[in-house]
This record gives C-alpha cells, sequence and structure tokens, in this order.
C-alpha cells in the first residue's frame, strides 16, 4: 500500500498526455491522475488484476460514455491489455514496490536477491558503466553503503565484476576522476 506515487515532472507537457488532452479534454486528466492514485494505493504491482473496464472507470472517476476513457487509454498506451488482464504501462518503472529498505546497510538476503532482479531486468542486464550485456551482472550501488548509499533503485546499477571491482567503494566521481 503506498501512500504516493511519482510523476515525472514532463508529464504535462509529454506528448501521450498533450494527445490526451486534445482527444477527450482536460477531465481526463484528472481521470487518469485518479486512476493511477487508485493503482499506487490498490496494485503495487500496477495490475490491474479482476478489473473490468467498468471497475476502471469507476476509480478513474470517469462520468461520460461507458467504454469510452479505458478504449482511449489503451489506443494511447496508457493501459495495457495482455491475457485478459488491463494493467498500467509502464508502472513499476517509475512505481517500484515499495520493498526498497533504507540507507546505510544491505538489506537481508532474500530481499536483496529481488532488488537485483528488478535492477538487472531494469538496465537490460547491461553493464551500465561500459555499456556491455552482462550474463551474470552485479548489482552495484552507486554511492556506496559504507558511505551512506541507499538501496533504492536510483543509486543501484547493473555492473559488470570488471567495472564493479575497479569502482570497488570508490564514490561515482571519485572513480570517474
Ligand atoms: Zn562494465
Amino acid at each position: 500500500m503506498n501512500k504516493n506515487f511519482r510523476l515525472s515532472v514532463t508529464t504535462p507537457t509529454h506528448h501521450k498526455i498533450k494527445k490526451l488532452v486534445k482527444q477527450a479534454g482536460h477531465q481526463c486528466f484528472y481521470n487518469l491522475i485518479c486512476l493511477w492514485a487508485y493503482t499506487a494505493s490498490n496494485k503495487p504491482n500496477g495490475r490491474l488484476t479482476n478489473m473490468d473496464i467498468k471497475d476502471i472507470e469507476f476509480v478513474s472517476d470517469w462520468s461520460g460514455e461507458p467504454g469510452t476513457l479505458v478504449k482511449i487509454l489503451i489506443n494511447l498506451r496508457f493501459i495495457n491489455f495482455e491475457n485478459k488482464e488491463y494493467s498500467i504501462h509502464n508502472w513499476l518503472k517509475y512505481n517500484p514496490l515499495p520493498i526498497w529498505p533504507t540507507q546505510g546497510k544491505r538489506p537481508c538476503t532474500k530481499t536483496w536477491i529481488k532488488i537485483k532482479k528488478r535492477i538487472f531486468k531494469r538496465d537490460n542486464y547491461k553493464c551500465q558503466y561500459c555499456g556491455q550485456y552482462v550474463e551474470k551482472p552485479e548489482c552495484d550501488h552507486i554511492n556506496p553503503i559504507c558511505n551512506g548509499g541507499s538501496n533504492s533503485p536510483d543509486n543501484l546499477t547493473t555492473s559488470c565484476s570488471t567495472c564493479n571491482r575497479q569502482k570497488g567503494t570508490k564514490a561515482l566521481e571519485d572513480w570517474l576522476s
């Protein structure tokens, strides 16, 4: 259960939002926000499991013609429909599941394995330092834990073992300089 969710600062000017507003009015942006807020609160993985069009439009506070909002949101790819299930497009990219432990220490092994999987997937299994595809990737703390670096996704990155060894516990700026 999330208390908040993340939006990019460019959301209002994003071309998909512009299209949405042009096609269906500013109201639809509000409906989308309602849907995102509901998702953050009730469907933290972004999958609208067991929800049909009616349910989605209800939580989106849609008062227009039934079916129209979902149709528009699918057309503009704000919603995906796969395997008979609706989901929010790219939800986990912006709103990772709230399992990220706080800074200064390593998470437990089980959690760490989960975290690493997500980071590798996000980075397409490419070392973010040298750009190479890595078969056995490692997960590096950009700002090292011993410097108070956190385990949040923006401080984690996929690395090959060579880059990871070279960087060691140096901060990124020190390693690159
Ligand atoms: Zn590398």
